[in-house]
């Protein structure tokens, strides 16, 4: 009997499927049928949707939604170059332009033999030694123009034999998660009270440290007092998509070992069983090194009776927002959700889920094993304890380095080996900007908001480049569920896009103003009330020299 394509899915998909009807398989799914079959055909989706008893619209549209998952058939093999800040300022445009020319083909387009298809990708992580791209799961560093040549013929032959990803190296200074000792943590608390370890936590002062700030203690406090008999989920956020921000990638190359401890002890505070690892597919090179890392640890998470399970992402920043990445989780458009509910009390599968970033996770042993008041000792009042900073662009050593909350940008900056700079940009896309005579200023809650990520600018850098690049990161990152963030985003890239000609008016240079501010106000989620973050400061404080450049075409003024 001739066996089609068409059968061979289907065996291949009821297999995959087994048992499991659950919408929670929806993108492993997904993302098997499209490793073997290059994409995901209408065939597939209808049959997925029949399967899972969902309509083949839903399917469709989670397939749409993530960056990394093709209705369409694609190469054999896709170039991902990174277009994010740092990587544009060390030359990102030069090596698109010679992959262009190697392959003979645009960004968008497959090669006529299908072997490669070229698209942009947001930050892959490697911030540090940009630029960069990934080709499948294999990443490459500092690549130059003169090299995409041998990349390529390499990659050609490399992948028949061997088609490991390497883990990279970065730089740092003295980290002290080297000191901790694996499992010590774990082992102190098997004797004391989950509320006891909460109290430490709290006591610590430790805030959240992706970007929010909100009190891990607090957090799993909140998580622990719902239901308190029923099931409690713990979730590692390692959705670390925001420009510039390499910090948790550093930590899950390095450090696995104590995020996952720190996550066993978050989840035994709450009463968890489970805990998962939401990694995004941009780190997909450390999906195996984490699950061997798991591995090695079972015993370990054992004596709390912990499992830890790894879910990768499909390619969404908005995932890294907590309730996004519990849509994610369950199979759905990682779409932010009204709140309340919290997911404290109504998240995974309706379960209260605690939701904590990889650096918040990881120093949770070391809290535990110094004590709250060791870690209180650092840093600002309501800004306490250490933390890491990703540092990138136009310094002398970029790396991930580790300060009190509280440092000056002087101070970072110095560490860093950052001469004859104009500005920086903290917080990554959705941070702000700031000048150099403002470099005394602090990295804490009560002064600069300290996200990861400080973005390194030279004196002869043209901010307009840089707010160009961030909103079309953010249009191309909207999930576009409501109105200010999916429309406003457009229209600040569009007065951007003026301004660098030369062609927009102080009125409306003040207009856009507005629009950002309002945008900030009246979007659903943290990525529409603060994409405008760059722009507002960017333009106030430089518009001196936004306003003075000299028309590129002809045309009136707005
Ligand atoms: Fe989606 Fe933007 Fe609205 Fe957030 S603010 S829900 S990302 S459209």
């Amino acid at each position: 009997m001739l066996v089609t394509n068409q059968d061979q899915q289907r065996e291949d998909i009821e297999r995959w499927l087994g048992e499991n009807h659950s919408r929670t398989v929806l993108i492993p799914l997904l993302q098997k049928i499209q490793s073997k079959y290059n994409y995901i055909s209408e065939f597939a989706m209808q049959l997925v949707a029949d399967l899972l008893q969902i309509s083949s619209a839903e399917v469709y549209g989670v397939v749409t939604f993530y960056s990394f998952l093709y209705n369409k058939p694609r190469g054999k093999s896709t170039i991902r170059l990174c277009r994010t800040i740092s990587c544009d300022l060390k030359g990102k445009d030069e090596v698109a332009r010679q992959l262009e020319n190697s392959l003979g083909i645009k960004f968008g387009e497959t090669t006529s033999d299908g072997e490669f298809s070229l698209e942009y990708t947001n930050c892959i992580g490697l911030c540090d030694r940009g630029p960069a791209m990934m080709i499948d799961d294999k990443i490459y560093t500092g690549v130059k123009p003169e090299n995409v040549h041998v990349i390529l013929d390499e990659f050609k032959q490399k992948k028949r034999l061997n088609n490991q990803s390497l883990l990279i190296e970065t730089h740092s200074n003295n980290l002290l998660f080297s000191e901790i000792e694996l499992g010590k943590a774990l082992n102190t608390i098997i004797t004391k009270s989950p509320k006891s370890i909460i109290e430490e936590i709290k006591t610590s002062g430790l805030r959240g440290r992706g970007g929010a700030g909100f009190p891990a203690g607090l957090k799993l406090e909140l998580c622990a007092a719902e239901n308190p008999k029923g099931e409690h989920i713990v979730v590692c956020n390692a959705d670390e998509g925001e420009p510039g921000t390499f910090k948790d990638r550093m930590l899950l190359t390095d450090y696995a070992e104590l995020v996952f401890e720190g996550l066993a002890i978050a989840a035994h505070a709450v009463n968890a069983r489970k805990a998962y690892i939401y990694l995004r597919e941009e780190y997909h090179y450390l999906q195996n090194h984490l699950q061997q890392t798991l591995n090695e640890m079972t015993d370990l998470l054992q004596k709390l009776q912990v499992s830890v399970e790894i879910r990768m992402g499909a390619g969404a920043y908005i995932c890294g927002e907590e309730t996004a990445l519990i849509d994610s989780m369950e199979g759905q458009r990682g779409e932010p959700r009204d709140r309340p509910p919290f997911p404290v009390t109504d998240g995974y599968l309706h379960k209260p889920t605690a939701v904590l970033n990889v650096e918040t996770l990881a120093w949770i042993p070391a809290i535990i094993l110094k004590g709250a008041d060791w870690f209180s000792s650092f840093g600002t009042e309501n800004s306490t304890g250490l933390k890491l900073f990703s540092v990138s662009g136009h310094c002398g050593k970029p790396g991930v380095y580790q300060f009190p909350l509280g440092i000056t940008l002087n101070k970072l900056l110095k560490e860093a080996d950052a001469k004859n700079v104009k500005a920086v940009q903290v917080g990554g896309a959705s941070g702000i900007s700031i000048s150099k005579d403002q470099f005394d200023r602090k990295l804490c809650f009560e002064d600069i908001p300290p996200s990861g990520s400080v973005i390194v600018f030279g004196e002869d850098y043209d901010m307009l480049d840089i707010i160009e690049n961030f909103m079309e990161f953010f249009v191309d990152e909207s999930c576009g569920q409501c109105t200010p963030c999916r429309e406003g985003n457009q229209k600040l890239l569009e007065g951007v896009r003026l301004l660098k000609q030369g062609k927009c008016s102080s009125e409306h240079l003040e207009e856009l103003i507005k629009l950002g501010k309002s945008m900030q106000i009246s979007s659903k989620c943290g990525l529409g009330q603060t994409s405008a973050n760059g722009f507002i400061s960017i333009c106030q404080q430089f518009r001196h020299e936004i306003m003075n450049r000299k028309p590129q075409e002809q045309g009136s003024q707005l």
